[in-house]
């Protein structure tokens, strides 16, 4: 798309026979050979991206590598990072067996087969992800692709939208995309979805997910969100997507070939009274400095649609305040309503990205400091964990014990919501199971109700 295309769309229609549609092209660690820019890479920093890319999930399109990479600042653009593999991802005893296989050219099998092997050592199901939340219906089956974790909100996994546009390198959802079909939380089937939300009133949320349902092709998402315009399904206020699509690929909802029915669809949901959110990840305001970009958070907002914005904090890509304070900054200008700051999962490639709870803190403190009001709608940093996410209020001492002040923004009970409690300090801890309850108790509050609906959930499964 040429600049003055641009310009012209931004104060009237696109005219989408003019500026044709880019053809979405992306390459996976089979092409790494091929992606041009790489070239100026060392022969072996491409041999330990090949290395790495064998065995987490590796996919990243043209749009990023020519749009939002600086090339001149790699490996340290924070892009890049965020896309491409590093030697530093696995552990030293993972890369030298996944290195010699390489060298010494095994064949595609083999890489696959040890591949497999060191992913499962990579805790590719954190925080109870798979047994606890999955719904069982009357005749003590699993519903698949649909987790109900909180009273209020249904996640849903369709089976066409688990996948991405491109890979983020810290993703927690890297299981699902290496085809172990055991590990797969997808649903092929509306009707199960849409069956689910009629029996339960309480819910008010449906939160799709994947992957990203963004891949999908506009009919697809119409099939399993049009139904909920009907009055069997009124109790359904909010309907949120989760997507990475207005950083990875904006194409998505400006100039792919059904953008303007993906826009024509949330107009259609917005006009019978929903209220359509898109849960957008963002990581650097560098995904929102080039014009797709901002043209495309601008046609999804025409649309009625508010844009929120969530992603978590990771080291080597945004540990530091002032970029997230001037992605808050920009997301506000845009109308986009930050949401949430997460800590990173303990999976994959976690020990490159983690950033100490005390550390978050301080960054998420510090960001918050430079932004107005507006910009301070995000909450956490917070972790999700097992039994609810869990935000780092603060640090303080109370009584000469330092100490994690700390509360549930959601629970699996919801009446852990909003209490206060508090966990021993601990600089270098980075995930709830680190922490020890203070002032000497020998267990958080929420603790021994969270093990009786673990046994009570086992009473009816053999999870
Ligand atoms: C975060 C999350 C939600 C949504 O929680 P909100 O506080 O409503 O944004 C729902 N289900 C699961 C499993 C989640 O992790
Ligand atoms: S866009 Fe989301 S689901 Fe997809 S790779 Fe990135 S973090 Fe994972």
């Amino acid at each position: 798309m040429d600049k003055s295309a641009i310009l012209r769309s931004m104060t009237k229609d696109v005219d989408y026979e003019q500026i044709g549609s880019p053809i979405f092209r992306v390459f996976t660690d089979r092409d790494l050979h091929r992606i041009e820019p790489l070239r100026r890479l060392s022969d072996e920093q491409l041999f330990e991206m090949q290395v790495v890319a064998s065995v987490l999930p590796f996919r990243v399109n043209e749009y990023v590598i020519n749009e939002l990479i600086d090339w001149r600042r790699v490996p340290q653009d924070p892009i890049f990072q965020m896309t491409f593999p590093h030697k530093a991802m696995l552990q030293d005893e993972m890369y030298d067996r996944m290195a010699s296989l390489h060298r010494k050219g095994a064949d595609r099998q083999e890489i696959k087969s040890l591949a497999g092997a060191l992913r499962t050592k990579l805790n590719p199901h954190p925080a109870g992800q798979l047994a606890l939340n999955v719904p069982i219906n009357a005749d003590g089956n699993r519903l698949q692709g649909i987790q109900h974790k909180y009273r209020e909100t249904v996640l849903f996994f369709p089976s066409q939208g688990q996948t991405c546009h491109s890979y983020c390198s810290f993703c927690f959802r890297w299981a699902q995309f290496i085809g172990d079909k055991e590990l797969r939380m997808a649903s092929a089937e509306a009707s199960v979805l849409h069956k689910y939300l009629k029996g339960h009133e309480e819910v008010t949320d449906l939160l799709v997910t994947g992957g990203d349902p963004m891949v999908m092709k506009t009919k697809y998402l119409a099939r399993y969100l049009e139904p909920l315009l009907k009055p069997e399904f009124e109790h359904i206020q909010t309907i949120r997507i989760g997507t990475k699509a207005l950083s990875f690929w904006p194409q998505r909802f400006v100039t792919d070939e059904d953008s303007q029915e993906l826009m024509a669809l949330m107009r259609r949901l917005v006009s019978g009274g929903k209220h359509v959110a898109i849960m957008a990840h963002y990581n650097h305001w560098k995904e929102l400095e080039t014009d797709i970009a901002r043209i495309a958070i601008k046609r999804v907002r025409e649309t009625g649609a508010q844009i929120r914005s969530q992603g978590p904090l990771l080291r080597n890509i945004n540990d530091d305040p002032d970029v997230w304070a001037k992605m808050w900054n920009t997301q506000v200008q845009l109308g986009i309503v930050p949401y949430y700051m997460f800590i990173e999962r303990d999976t994959g490639a976690r020990n490159y990205f983690d950033v100490p709870l005390y550390q978050a803190w301080q960054i998420c403190r510090d960001a918050k400091k430079r932004v107005s009001g507006l910009g301070r709608t995000a909450r956490g940093p917070g972790m999700s964990s097992d039994p609810g996410k869990i935000e780092i209020q603060g640090v303080s001492r109370i009584r000469g014990e330092k100490v994690f002040v700390l509360h549930f923004i959601q629970g699996r009970d919801p009446d852990w919501v909003h209490r206060p409690f508090f966990a021993k300090f601990d600089e270098k801890a980075t995930w709830l199971h680190q922490l020890e309850p203070a002032f000497g108790q020998d267990r958080f509050f929420f603790e021994s109700g969270f093990q009786s609906m673990i046994e009570s959930r086992r009473a009816i499964t053999d999870e």
